[in-house]
């Protein structure tokens, strides 16, 4: 079976834009994996921890037909081959990926929750979400990708991110 899911794609160390190109390059490659569209790079401030460098942030949809976790397993694969180093939360990394949605599912483990716990709070998630999914309705809760997102502005103001 086939399932739509979206990523969340992150850098703040080194050449940000490039790594996420380098990151685009290897989730192509997962067997299984094929990247369906890709929103614009956005820069913004760092979230949680502030005291470090912008991010370049971007989201990616995909098609796959690997069950969620071993997408989980093949995303981490590629933040190590790619030198992740601290797995500090919420620290500064060469790349983080995250799945953001993966079709309608909704799942709680530790090791994965989706959707994203903290994607209706992230404007560098959900901006670029909207570039590509206007329509998005939030599988758990059925909620309306727009009005997460104008709530979010409303609290954040747009200071915190632009589109490069
Ligand atoms: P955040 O999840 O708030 O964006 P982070 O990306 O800094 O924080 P990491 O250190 O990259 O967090 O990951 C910590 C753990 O989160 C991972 O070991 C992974 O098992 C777990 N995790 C839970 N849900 C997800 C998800 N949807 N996508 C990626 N990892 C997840
Ligand atoms: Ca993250
Ligand atoms: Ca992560």
């Amino acid at each position: 079976m086939e399932t739509r899911a979206y990523i969340g794609l992150g850098s703040n160390i080194g050449e940000k834009a490039q790594n996420l190109e380098n990151a685009r390059a290897e989730i192509n490659q997962i067997t299984g994996v094929k990247l369906d569209s890709v929103s614009s790079l956005y820069v913004t401030a760092p979230w949680g921890k502030t005291d470090q460098e912008d991010f370049v942030n971007q989201v990616a949809r995909i098609i796959t037909s690997l069950p969620a976790g071993e997408l989980l397993h093949r995303l981490q694969e590629i933040e190590i081959k790619m030198g992740r180093q601290r797995k500090e939360k919420w620290g500064p990394r060469i790349i983080d990926l995250d799945i953001l949605l993966y079709g309608e599912e909704v799942l709680n483990s530790e090791e994965l929750k989706v959707p994203h716990p903290y994607m209706r709070e992230r404007l560098f998630v959900l901006i670029p979400l909207q570039e590509i999914d206007a329509e998005l309705v939030f599988p758990d809760d059925g909620a309306i990708l727009e009005e997460v997102l104008s709530r979010a502005k409303a609290r954040d103001g747009n200071e915190k991110i632009r589109r490069m």
